[in-house]
């Protein structure tokens, strides 16, 4: 068994703008696993600093290498590995990335796409946009775009004391089109008022308004809108989405594999929401060709009902890492035939793009 660390860094194409700040540069943790001939890969979702959750690159290589890695040396099923990891309390990102380096490999050795190894698949997955924020006439120019090329549902980020603003100026710009808004936990209850205000607006979601890791709040603010609620940074597991569901907090969920352990939870959070009538989609964190992959998979399941953030690569960076990159067609991408997650990797573009390297196991 081998397993590598590739810390890499890539520019994006223009600055990602949210409510916790802009971002130039996606530097990213990616995994290579070499076991009886067959090369897996996966990446985590952390980025430079703790600032869409308490993770970042530093804690999640920290934790891999001190107490994750050497659980995967035999290459277990991906539920085993999580049974071996639960003494570890939290840092569900940096077990994702090895829950999903497993998932890669077990689908590489029986010779079948990641999407069919899951279960049951509509064979393709519905692409939505998501847009950060820049200067009113950038984003009219943006959204009209993205309608223009198929996109199934536009999201764009907002910020406190701006959320007005931005939604007037979209909603002008694209008419009924499907759109929604994230708040990336810029609200209190405080401001029920100001997120009340966008009902008129006639999203079909907000997305994340108050705390990283708030239920209660958001119950409450369900009862006060309109605007249906979908939970992101709140959803850790399925355990947090059944209470999610219960209390009433949301009625639709972002699921983002590499934020809530990986492929195991996200499927069990996409069936139990499935049960209840909550709506589902797969959500983006700036993730190169090999994480998109993974996200494209899990966005074709038949559990999922929702258009997900996973435009094509080519929208974040100029090259990306990867060989082969998704195209959309028709606001559709189809995951790719090939064994696992079926990428091939650009290891020219790899070595360029890699800022260290550490062999793990
Ligand atoms: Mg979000």
């Amino acid at each position: 068994m081998e397993l590598i660390c590739h810390r890499v860094s890539i520019p994006l194409k223009t600055p990602f703008v949210t409510s916790f700040g802009a971002q130039d540069y996606r530097v990213a943790l990616v995994f290579e696993m070499k076991h009886k001939g067959i090369t897996a890969f996966s990446e985590a979702v952390t980025d430079k600093g703790p600032f869409y959750s308490y993770e970042d690159n530093t804690t999640a290589f920290h934790i891999i290498e001190a107490y994750l890695a050497e659980h995967i040396s035999d290459a277990p099923e991906p539920s085993e590995f999580l049974e071996r990891a639960r003494y570890v309390k939290g840092h569900l990102m940096a077990k994702a990335a090895l829950e999903m380096l497993l998932w890669d490999y077990h689908a590489k050795e029986e010779g079948t796409p990641l999407y069919r190894y899951i279960g049951q698949t509509n064979g393709k997955a519905q692409v939505g946009i998501s847009i950060g924020m820049a200067t009113p006439e950038e984003m009219r120019k943006q959204t009209s775009k993205a309608v223009e090329m198929g996109y199934k549902r536009i999201k764009v980020k907002i910020k406190k004391g701006r959320e007005e603003e931005i939604v007037r100026n979209v909603r002008s710009s694209i008419g009924d089109f499907p759109l929604s808004v994230d708040a990336n936990t810029d609200f209190t209850l405080e401001d029920t008022d100001a997120l009340r205000a966008l009902d008129k607006f006639n999203l079909v979601y907000m997305e994340q308004p108050l705390d990283h890791d708030d239920i209660i709040d958001h119950a409450e603010l369900a009862k006060r809108i309109r605007t249906p609620i979908c939970l992101d940074e709140s959803i850790v597991s399925t355990d947090r989405a059944r209470k999610a569901i219960q209390s009433k907090a949301c009625t639709v969920i972002n699921i983002k594999p590499g934020r809530v352990s990986g492929f195991s939870e996200s499927l069990s959070i996409a069936k139990m929401a499935r049960e209840h009538g909550i709506h589902t989609w797969v959500g983006g964190m700036l993730e190169t060709g090999v994480g998109r992959a993974f996200n494209i998979s899990l966005a074709s399941s038949a559990y999922i009902d929702f258009p997900g953030d996973t435009s094509p690569n080519e929208k974040y960076f100029e090259k990306d890492i990867v060989k082969n990159p998704f195209e959309m067609d028709d606001g559709f991408i189809t995951p790719m035939e090939g064994p696992g997650i079926g990428v091939e990797i650009d290891r020219e573009r790899l070595e360029k793009v890699t800022i260290d390297r550490v062999r793990l196991l």
